[in-house]
C-alpha cells in the first residue's frame, strides 16, 4: 500500500500540536550545534549555551510582556500548569481553586490538593458569583485559562482578578495561556495574572519545553531541586536547542499574530459557515448567548453533529487523511467524554458527536476547501447507516 501524500493531508488538529516553523527548527539546529556547553558553567563554551537561553528569554519576555527575569523556562505546559499550582499552594498551605474547563494539566493538581473546581455558565465563562463566595484570605491561587483548548472561549482574566484584590489578598491568579498565544496579545490580556503558562509547541517551536511566566512580586515555591537553574524555581540542565526554538518561535507568533488571527478567523468562519450550510442540524459550540457573541479564538472550530459519534466519525476521517479530534488529546488516544462540555451543560448525547478542527498558521484555502468537500458527506453516510 502505498503512503498517502502531504497533499492528500488535511492537518486540523493545531489546538494539539503545531508543526515547527523552520526558522525555529533552524535555530533548535544551530543552538544544538553550538549551544552544547553546559549553561550554568564559566568556560567559553558553557557561557555560549547561556547567551542562547538568554538571548530566548529576552524574546519571551519580549512576546508576553514580562521581565525576562520573570521567564521560567521548565519541561512542557504541564509542568508550568503544575509548577504554578503546586508552589502556590506550598508557599502557605492556602486553598487552591480552578474553572471546571481547565485542561488536566491544572484540574488534576487541584482536585489532587482538595480544591475547589468552580462552574462555568453555557457559554463556558467562569461562574463569577460562586469565585466571590470562595475568596477570602486562605486563597493561595485562582487558575483560569485565558482561552480554552476545545471550545477557544476566551476568559475576562480583568473580571478575577478585581475579585481577588477586592476578597482575596494573597491569591495569586494564574493563566493557562497555552492555547490563547497564537491568537490573542498575551502581553494586555494576561496582564492581570502573576502566573502564565506556555508551550512551545502549540505555537511552532517544539514539544517539551514551556515557560511559567512568574511575576517578580509572586512567591511561589520550587517543585524540582537540584541545581538551582531558572532562579531557584526549575532546577535541571536546559534544553538550549529547545529552548531556542522556543524563543524564535514566540518572536514570530507575537510579530505575524494579527494578520494571522485575520487570515485564519476567515478560513474558519468559511469552514463552520460552510459545513451549517451543508448540515444544518449543526451545533457550533459556545458561539452565541442571546443576542451576544462569544469571543473565541480565531483557530477554533468546534462543532456538534447530533446523532452521530465523534469516534465513527474520526475514523472515517482519518482514512481519507483528515486529522481533527473531539475531546483534548489525551495520553492513551482514547476519546474520553468531554469535561470541557459536560461543564457548560451540554447533553452527553450531544458531546459524543463533537467535533474539534483547529486552525494555525498554515492552514490554506484548499484545507478548508477539502475539509468541506469531505466532513459533510462523511456526516451524512454515517447518519445513513445508522437510520
Ligand atoms: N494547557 C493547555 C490548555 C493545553 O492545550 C495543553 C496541551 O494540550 C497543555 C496545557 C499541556 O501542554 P504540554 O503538551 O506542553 O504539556
Amino acid at each position: 500500500m502505498s503512503a498517502r501524500t502531504e497533499s492528500e493531508e488535511t492537518y486540523l488538529d493545531w489546538a494539539a500540536s503545531t508543526p515547527m516553523r523552520p526558522e525555529a527548527l533552524q535555530a533548535m539546529v544551530q543552538a544544538a550545534q553550538d549551544g552544547y556547553g553546559n549553561p550554568t558553567g564559566a568556560h567559553h563554551r558553557a557561557r555560549v549555551g547561556r547567551r542562547i537561553v538568554d538571548d530566548a528569554r529576552d524574546q519571551v519576555a519580549d512576546a508576553v510582556g514580562a521581565e525576562p527575569s520573570e521567564v521560567i523556562f521548565c519541561g512542557s505546559g504541564t509542568e508550568a500548569d503544575n509548577l504554578a499550582i503546586f508552589g502556590a499552594h506550598a508557599t502557605n498551605n492556602g486553598h487552591v481553586a480552578c474553572s471546571a474547563i481547565e485542561h488536566h494539566a491544572v484540574l488534576h493538581p487541584v482536585q489532587h490538593l482538595g480544591g475547589t473546581v468552580l462552574d462555568v455558565d453555557s457559554a463556558g465563562q467562569l461562574d463569577i458569583a460562586q469565585l466571590r463566595s470562595i475568596a477570602n484570605d486562605d486563597l493561595a491561587i485562582v487558575s483560569v485559562m485565558l482561552a480554552n483548548n476545545e471550545t477557544g472561549v476566551v476568559q475576562r482574566l480583568d473580571e478575577i482578578r478585581a475579585v481577588l484584590d477586592e476578597l482575596a489578598p494573597n491569591a495569586l491568579l494564574h493563566t493557562d495561556a497555552v492555547q490563547a498565544f497564537p491568537w490573542l496579545d498575551v502581553a494586555e490580556l494576561a496582564a492581570p495574572a502573576d502566573l502564565i503558562s506556555l508551550s512551545g509547541h502549540k505555537f511552532g517551536g517544539p514539544k517539551g519545553v514551556g515557560v511559567l511566566i512568574v511575576r517578580s512580586h509572586a512567591d511561589i515555591k520550587a517543585q524540582t531541586l537540584g541545581g538551582g537553574q531558572e532562579f531557584e524555581l526549575r532546577s535541571g540542565t536546559h534544553n538550549v536547542a529547545g529552548i531556542a526554538a522556543l524563543g524564535v518561535a514566540a518572536q514570530m507568533m507575537a510579530s505575524e499574530r494579527a494578520q494571522v488571527v485575520e487570515n485564519v478567523g476567515a478560513l474558519r468562519d468559511r469552514l463552520v459557515g460552510g459545513i451549517m450550510q451543508a448540515l444544518p442540524d449543526t451545533i457550533e459550540s459556545a458561539r452565541q448567548v442571546g443576542d451576544a457573541a462569544v469571543e473565541k479564538v480565531a483557530g477554533s472550530a468546534h462543532v456538534c453533529f447530533p446523532g452521530i459519534e465523534s469516534e465513527a466519525l474520526l475514523f472515517k476521517l482519518e482514512r481519507v487523511g483528515i486529522y481533527a479530534s473531539a475531546a483534548s488529546s489525551c495520553a492513551s488516544g482514547a476519546q474520553d467524554p468531554s469535561h470541557v462540555l459536560a461543564a457548560m451543560g451540554y447533553p452527553r448525547e450531544l458531546a459524543a458527536g463533537s467535533l474539534r478542527m483547529s486552525l494555525g498558521f498554515g492552514t490554506t484555502d484548499a484545507d478548508i476547501d477539502r475539509a468541506l468537500a469531505i466532513i459533510p458527506e462523511c456526516v451524512q453516510t454515517l447518519r445513513a447507516a445508522s437510520a
